[in-house]
């Protein structure tokens, strides 16, 4: 990492519901940040939030030192980089920092491919969703050599409140799969208690309370269902899309290894189906939606 943040070059690609508040972050600590993203709105947000704004991805990339990319998937971020020449803008020794939840067999092939033009590439996944994004509160799971994941600590922690290294390049990736298993299956578990309460007769605030002071308390029972499911807000700004694309993520890796996970695969056909029906950028929390059609 230079010395000095101000000439430090970040270019920050995917400035989406995530990437524009990190972006803020990556601004406000000091570093030089030109961005790009498709949505010419979001490129003028950034850019009247003391961003550079680039009306093309390769002028982003552009003798940066480090770039985050922060896109809807793995297969996005290596079009970002690889395709329409665009590897060509990247610096020698420049480091990739791919903060998107992407597959880890897509992120070993893309870090082998930019290390062959000289570039590398560590997995920084993060949860917290949009409110710890804002707050700069995000826990962030880092899968890379650790050199290169120490070169990036200072740059990670303007947007992080917590920070784990998991080990070689994809094992971030991988975790953060993992964990939104566990997260996605306990938004199902949480509407499917509170239908099956209501249909017995229970008050579905009062179930919320009960769980959330018993052993049946969870982030969706926490910080979901009072908030965005039963105020019918439905905008916890995570779209049912990348909840699904996230679990079919760990299921592949289930089966990769080699491993019959009855509930993981019923839970990436669940949400699979839900966002086919809700659409891709319906907002998650609208699985309650179809979960009461269901029952
Ligand atoms: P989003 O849809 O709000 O943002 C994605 C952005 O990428 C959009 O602004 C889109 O215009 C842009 N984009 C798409 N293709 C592009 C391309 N080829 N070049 C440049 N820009 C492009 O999604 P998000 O919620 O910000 O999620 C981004 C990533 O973070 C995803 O991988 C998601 O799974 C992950 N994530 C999201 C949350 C959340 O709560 N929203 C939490 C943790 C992780």
């Amino acid at each position: 990492m230079t010395e000095n943040k101000k000439t430090t070059n970040v270019a920050f690609i995917g400035l989406g519901a995530m990437g524009q508040p990190m972006a803020r972050h990556l601004i406000a600590a000091g570093f030089r940040v030109s961005g790009f993203d498709l949505s010419p709105d979001a490129r003028s947000k950034f850019a009247t939030e003391g961003g550079q704004g680039c009306e093309e991805v390769s002028a982003a990339l552009w003798n940066a030192d480090f770039i985050i990319t922060m896109l809807p998937n793995g297969k996005i971020v290596r079009d970002a980089l690889l395709a329409n020449e665009n590897w060509r803008s990247l610096k020698q020794g420049a480091l990739v920092i791919d903060m998107s939840s992407s597959a880890p067999s897509d992120t070993r092939r893309l870090a082998q491919d930019l290390a062959a033009k000289g570039v590398r590439l560590i997995d920084a996944p993060v949860s917290g969703g949009t409110k710890r994004a804002v707050s700069g509160q995000l826990t962030i799971m880092v899968g890379g050599s650790e050199m290169d994941v120490e070169e990036a600590r200072p740059i990670l922690e303007s947007m992080a409140a917590k920070i784990f290294w998991t080990g070689a390049v994809a094992s971030g990736h991988a975790m953060k799969a993992i964990n939104n298993y566990v997260s996605g299956a306990g938004v199902v578990a949480t509407i499917e208690a509170v239908l099956l309460g209501q249909r017995f007769g229970l008050e579905a605030g009062t179930i919320v309370d009960i769980l959330n002071a018993s052993s049946g308390k969870n982030n969706a029972s926490d910080v979901k269902m009072k908030q965005f499911v039963l105020s019918e807000s439905f905008d916890s700004g995570f779209a049912t899309g990348l909840m699904a694309k996230d679990i079919r993520i760990a299921a592949d890796l289930a089966r990769h290894l080699d491993m019959e996970l009855g509930a993981l695969s019923a839970t990436a056909d669940l949400w699979e189906n839900a966002a086919k029906e809700l659409g891709q950028t319906s907002d998650h929390t609208m699985m309650m939606k179809f979960l009461s059609k269901s029952s």
